[in-house]
């Protein structure tokens, strides 16, 4: 008898929920991560970052794991063909221990190696790990979902609070999984690890946010997490989209430090529930009657987007540490994505699509809802008249320009473009495309 446990979106080994109950059976653990090809093979850069991070995170696995006499078997290519492959050279597999993915792709994939698997007669133990709650645990009275945050967030609290494990809530109770480690599968044959370059990348020389984070961030959270040029947010979201660290030891620490703080965490399990329960957002609006609006497209001006070169210096800083960084502040985030969909009306996706190219910290549901809600036509959406103005952003939130020097070298001279649409302007054709949408 054997387990595989599976690696996808949760890669560590304390604190991991499927790998702790497939090494708590006793039964022997091999634990495996597949370089999927159906996702690499979409990338256009060739030194994407994520993939750096991965292979970087997949080596320090199995590093972790050769401690214990174990290694990580890693595998490149699609999963269903290795699952196949694996199973035709183990005839010892009979249990198969993974994480919950809540992305189409992710349960479309899951479903045909389930069905590989019954038809081996091979069990499959999923669990949740990603989140605190999963798309049904938070349900308005009714059954129905919560589509506005608020009320979402004060039911996910009551939850919280509804079962203790000792003094913690019981949803927040870790899962020492380092402490069955005698079951990980004993090392045995090779076990090299596919390199960047046989795969067909190469190093990114973009440098990755630290896994620790210091203690007075999060507690000065509430007050300094708004301004750009301040180091006031926790640059934690590559580690949440990967499950290099753990979601319950993180909201753990958020319930003493932060309640702000854990606020975000729980946008973060809104999101996720709005795409399992609607998955159309994943490519169209939330709100139908949005699809009525009358995009605009101008390449030139995309571009200057993309490029951080519209005139508007809290756009074109925003846009600048993106491509240099991968990371962009959420102040800011908000300031672009409003700027491409209502000062140049173009459609969210195309900006969507940008920044799941760019962010370390892409992930699919939060990034819908993030450029849905600034578009108007998320779940709680910012209404379409509520157009942010760039320049009183700078104002409130960058009044020394100190963020905006940071990434515009140029700004103040001659060099810096005059801005490419004016505000007035823009807002006036805005609002008219939406009600004309609306009506
Ligand atoms: C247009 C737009 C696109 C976005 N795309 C993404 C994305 O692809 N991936 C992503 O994780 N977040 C996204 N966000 C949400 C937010 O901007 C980032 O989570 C945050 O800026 C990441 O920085 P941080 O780790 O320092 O976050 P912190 O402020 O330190 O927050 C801690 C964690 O809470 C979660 N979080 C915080 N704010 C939100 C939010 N509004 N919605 C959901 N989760 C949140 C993230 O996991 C984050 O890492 C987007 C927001 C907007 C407006």
């Amino acid at each position: 008898m054997k387990n595989i446990f599976w690696f996808r979106r949760d890669l560590r080994l304390q604190d991991n929920a499927g790998l702790y109950h497939a090494l708590r059976s006793g039964i022997p653990t091999q634990c495996i991560f597949i370089f999927d090809t159906n996702i690499l093979d979409k990338l256009n850069d060739r030194t994407d970052a994520r993939v750096s991070f991965i292979h970087q995170v997949v080596l320090n696995l199995n590093g972790q794991l050769k401690e214990y006499g174990s290694q990580l078997k890693v595998y490149y290519g699609e999963p269903v063909a290795v699952w196949k492959n694996i199973l035709k050279n183990d005839p010892d597999i009979t249990s198969v221990y993974t994480n919950r993915d809540y992305e189409t792709y992710a349960l479309d994939r899951d479903e045909k190696v389930y069905q590989l698997l019954a038809a081996r007669d091979v069990k499959l133990h999923t669990y949740k790990d990603h989140v605190i709650f999963e798309k049904d645990e938070v349900l308005k009275k009714d059954g129905t979902p919560y589509t506005v945050f608020t009320p979402y967030k004060k039911k996910w609290i009551e939850k919280l609070h509804s079962k203790k494990a000792g003094q913690l809530s019981y949803y927040f109770k870790s899962y020492p999984s380092v402490k069955y480690s005698s079951s990980l599968a004993k090392k045995n044959g090779g076990n090299e690890i596919i390199s960047l370059e046989t795969m067909g990348f190469s190093q990114s020389s973009i440098s990755f946010p630290d896994i620790e984070v210091k203690q007075k961030i999060i507690k000065e959270y509430g007050e300094k997490r708004n301004f750009p040029a301040v180091h006031g947010t926790s640059r934690l979201g590559i580690h949440f989209r990967f499950g290099t660290i753990s979601i319950r030891e993180k909201a753990r620490r958020a319930e003493q430090l932060s309640d702000v703080y854990l606020s975000e965490l729980v946008w973060r399990d809104f999101y996720s529930q709005i795409l399992s329960h609607f998955p159309k957002v994943e490519t169209s609006a939330f709100r139908d009657k949005y699809e009525k609006v009358k995009w605009r497209y101008e390449e030139s001006e995309f571009h200057a987007w993309c490029q951080g070169k519209t005139g508007y210096p809290m756009v074109d800083a925003g846009m600048r540490e993106l491509n240099e960084t991968g990371y962009m502040h959420n102040r800011v985030r908000m300031i672009v994505a409003s700027f491409l969909t209502k000062h140049l009306l173009m459609d969210w996706r195309l900006g969507e699509a940008y920044f799941a190219e760019k962010l370390l910290d892409f992930d699919l549901a939060s990034n819908s809802g993030g450029w849905q809600w600034a578009a108007g036509c998320g779940t709680d959406a910012a209404p379409y008249f509520r157009i942010f103005n760039p320049t009183s952003q700078q104002v409130k939130f960058d009044k020394d320009f100190v963020y905006i020097k940071r990434w515009i070298k140029e700004w103040g001279t001659a060099d810096y473009p005059e801005p490419i649409v004016d505000h007035k302007y823009a807002r006036e054709r805005c609002l008219k495309a939406y009600k004309e949408a609306l009506a």
